[in-house]
């Protein structure tokens, strides 16, 4: 597959129509750009379960809370537009300018209020940030009517709070979640990691680490959540980090867990800083005596 690039809605909309109209199915893997494996795996993924891939690259200022990195944002779009191409199941790549997803700008735009969980977890540090997510969303929906949407695990707040979104507007587009993809020593990718020193670098496994370690007391049965989370926040900071947070949550809904939560219906989130990135990490718990 030779991936095509498309600038305008216009184009998208053609495009998709004609998919449509042969009675393919099309899915859409929205990023940010700067591809690495994860985001290519997300596409490797929906190839298997739609006829088409839409993949698209755009920067959203609205999800950058004030002082973030927008400006910084690595954008990379010809090393992109070459990756997508080798991975040979991308068939189109979206790019657009700002005016094509915000045609009245992004200052006096109509925007998406997500329920309250948008201010939790990553939330409580980041301002905003899910209302744009879930306002980039759905201008991306709406101008490329994909029947599927595919969504990385490595934002698991971001993928529960679109869940909720979508069913919430009854949105009908099934979305399908892609695993995490690791670098070899267990750092979860990311286009941010390549803010981050060699010696910066050779410290971030312990994020997914010291998650690892409250995942697996809690398969072993242990429930204080608050100790559990503090000796991790600890660990991190042992190792040089400086966390944001780890939390303990119910996987389903992100909602508080109880004394009797079951240890499958668990998940542990953190996020911390190393010099000036901002990693954020997420580990499932596996089953008591699995
Ligand atoms: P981003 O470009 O960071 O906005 O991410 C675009 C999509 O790729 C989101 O659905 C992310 O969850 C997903 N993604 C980012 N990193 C990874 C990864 N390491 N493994 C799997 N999916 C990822």
């Amino acid at each position: 597959v030779r991936t095509s690039i498309l600038r305008t809605g216009g184009e998208v909309g053609d495009l998709v129509g004609l998919w449509r109209s042969a009675g393919e199915s099309v899915a859409l893997v929205p990023t940010m750009g700067n591809l690495h494996d994860g985001h290519l795996s997300l596409a490797r993924l929906a190839a298997t379960q739609a006829d088409r891939v839409l993949m698209t690259i755009f920067v959203n200022r609205t999800q950058f809370a004030p002082g973030e990195d927008f400006g910084a944002y690595p954008r990379t779009l010809d090393a992109d537009l070459a990756a997508a191409d080798a991975a040979g199941v991308v068939d189109a790549m979206f790019a657009p300018d700002e005016r094509e997803i915000y045609p009245y700008g992004t200052d006096d735009a109509v925007t998406i209020g997500m329920p309250s969980l948008a201010s939790e977890l990553c939330g409580a540090a980041r301002p905003g940030h899910f209302n744009g997510v879930g306002s980039v969303i759905v201008r991306l929906l709406n101008i490329t009517t994909p029947h599927l949407l595919v969504l990385g695990r490595k934002d698991y707040q971001q993928l529960i709070l679109v869940e909720r979104l979508l069913a919430d507007l009854r949105y009908k587009v099934r979305v399908v979640r892609g695993e995490i993809r690791r670098e070899a020593d267990g750092l979860a990718m990311s286009s941010r990691n390549r803010y981050l020193s060699e010696a910066e670098r050779a410290r971030a496994p312990a994020l997914q680490a010291s998650l690892r370690q409250v995942s697996d007391a809690l398969t072993d049965g242990q429930r204080n959540y608050a100790a559990l989370a503090a000796r991790a926040v600890a660990a991190l900071k042992d190792a040089g980090l400086r966390p944001d947070y780890v939390e303990i949550r119910r996987a389903g809904d992100l909602g508080q867990p109880g004394p009797a939560t079951q240890a499958a219906e668990l998940i542990v989130l953190g996020a911390a800083w190393l010099g000036r990135a901002r990693l954020i990490d997420n580990v499932p718990v596996q089953p008591e005596g699995g």
